[in-house]
């Protein structure tokens, strides 16, 4: 973060991270993310068909101009964003499917169900 447009930015990227998670399958993996879910700043996403953990968590490096204090030394997924497709633009990021507490992952999950009971029941 150091393109023009950073200059403008309180550093979105910078306040997060979204790491790549297990495809749940059974009931067991779905209680798992409701424990994830249980706290505070995280929320799960799908993109592609691949889960994610996204923590809401501020960069040590980012300073009170929400600039990088190591800029030059920065890790190499900081260098990879690019202010054309940049969190700045935000919006709809296109997710799949987006769980942002318990209830939202319960819903979804009755939901399936529910859909699962009507296929059956159609094929009888
Ligand atoms: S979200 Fe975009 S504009 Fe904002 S700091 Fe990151 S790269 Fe720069
Ligand atoms: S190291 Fe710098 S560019 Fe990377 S997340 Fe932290 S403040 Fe942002």
């Amino acid at each position: 973060m150091s393109q023009p447009l950073c200059e403008k930015c309180a550093g979105l990227c910078c306040r997060y991270l979204a790491l790549p998670i297990e495809t749940p399958e059974g009931k067991g993996d779905y209680d798992d993310i409701r424990w994830y879910l249980a706290h505070e700043g995280i929320s799960i996403f799908v993109e592609d068909g691949d889960w994610y953990i996204n923590i809401a968590n501020r960069c040590k490096y980012l300073n009170q101009d929400n600039l990088c204090d190591i800029y030059e030394n920065r890790p190499r997924i900081c260098r990879g964003y690019e202010e054309e497709t940049c969190d700045y633009h935000s919006g709809d990021y296109g997710y799949e499917l987006y769980f942002s507490c318990i209830e939202d992952l319960d819903e979804y999950l009755a939901k399936k169900t529910q859909r699962k009971k009507t296929k059956g029941k159609k094929k009888n």
